[in-house]
């Protein structure tokens, strides 16, 4: 362990974790108005205030209580890669001296050629994974924390403060399992779908997940239409098993048991992922199976070629192969997708730029060598 960790907590909390319901009900109980609540919102949220001496429409007794109780964003920028107008990441120290990653996508070109206004960041839910994809950074030096909400909440507007960009959509895509951080995700879903909060429209809003059954089935009744993402890399039993741990505990039927769930609460479609691994899931028969797995709950289906991760070594198949697979699934009739990604040098799998600083930090051990 090195010295520059700090376990010891913050002395304050951040106000980004805080709901409207649980702003009101601070100001109520430390013998204030509840309209107060608004105000702090319109703070944080619509001026972007850095500290809580700039909120001059609070009384300064009002202000000087919540400066002892509270703080804004602790998340503090240390590192970004990638030019001005492509994807950026960002690194970021959190209290703890843990760092956290996350990606700015600009709007580009679409298909059609036509340019696109979408603005997404990539956040992270967790520091490291406890679910060891075999294939992925994250995955590789374990797990140490769950992101509290304001952490999460943190890295948009952090990152907005960076790029100078309004982002209008939100991917959970980065490091972390963020239905593993289930009580923190729903929590920051909140901040980041209201009107009083970031307000981004929930329909621009997109959760991955390895393919936690239960869980699924929980963030379904979550109020807001949401969108899933599924990670699901291997169209059978037997080839997921081989990269993903997660499926030895909850199969392909549970997993799409919890699907079918899914689609009784919600109408948005679904997007199965699929890594493209050369040699261990690129085969044609594990594209018509997919193609029958999309069907069956109507996804569309993402197909990105594999990122080549430092110390393992997984490869991405040719640029045939990758199409000759892209084919089978569209000839299906699916909507599918493969994305030969910008930011491969620089994203190259979420995780690793967090994995270099740690270890090189010594706060955490040099990952072991896990190839196949
Ligand atoms: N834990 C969640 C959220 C992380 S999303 C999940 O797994 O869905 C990150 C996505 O990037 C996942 O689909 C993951 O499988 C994928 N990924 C991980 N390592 C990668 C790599 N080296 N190349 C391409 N994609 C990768
Ligand atoms: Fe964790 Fe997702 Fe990486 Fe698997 S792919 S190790 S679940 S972050």
């Amino acid at each position: 362990m090195s010295a520059t960790v700090n376990t010891q907590p913050p002395v304050t909390r951040s106000l980004l974790g805080l709901s409207k319901e649980d702003l009101e009900q601070y100001c109520v109980a430390s013998g204030g108005k509840p309209y107060r609540a608004k105000q702090m919102l319109e703070w944080l949220y619509q001026h972007r205030v850095g500290s809580i001496a700039e909120m001059t429409n609070l009384p300064a007794p009002v202000r000087e209580q919540l400066a002892k109780e509270f703080h804004i964003n602790d998340l503090h920028h240390v590192e970004t890669k990638g030019a001005d107008d492509t994807t950026r990441k960002f690194l970021f120290r959190l209290h703890d001296g843990r760092y956290v990653e996350t990606v700015f996508i600009p709007a580009s070109k679409g298909l059609n050629g036509r340019q696109s206004s979408r603005k997404t960041i990539c956040v992270s839910s967790q520091v490291g994974c406890a679910y060891g994809c075999k294939f992925c950074a994250s995955g590789l030096a374990g797990f140490t924390r769950n992101l509290s909400a304001a952490e999460i909440v943190g890295q948009m507007l952090a990152v907005e403060k960076e790029t100078g960009e309004s982002i209008n959509n939100i991917v959970f895509m980065g490091m972390g399992e963020p239905l593993a951080n289930l009580k923190n995700l729903i929590k920051a879903l909140e901040i980041i779908t209201s009107h009083w909060g970031l307000n981004i429209g929930a329909r621009s809003v997109t959760v991955s997940t390895s393919g936690l059954a239960p869980q699924i089935k929980e963030l379904a009744e979550f109020p807001v239409p949401i969108r899933l993402a599924i990670s699901l890399h291997g169209a059978t039993d037997e080839v997921r098993d081989l990269i993903m741990p997660v499926n030895t505990k909850w199969p392909i039927k549970d997993l799409f048991n919890s699907l079918h769930h899914w689609r009784l609460r919600k109408k948005q479609k679904i997007s199965l992922e699929y890594i493209l691994i050369q040699g261990v899931n690129d085969d044609l028969d594990q594209a018509s199976i997919l193609a029958k797995r999309a069907k069956g709950i109507n996804a569309k289906v993402n197909l990105i070629p594999y990122n080549t991760v430092d110390g393992l070594d997984w490869k991405r198949p040719t640029e045939e192969v990758c199409y000759a697979f892209r084919d089978v699934i569209a000839d299906a009739g699916i909507n599918t997708t493969l994305r030969l990604e910008k930011g491969h040098d620089i994203n190259a799998a979420c995780g690793q730029l967090r994995l270099k600083k740690e270890t090189a930090e010594g706060i955490i051990e040099a990952p072991i060598k896990a190839g196949r």
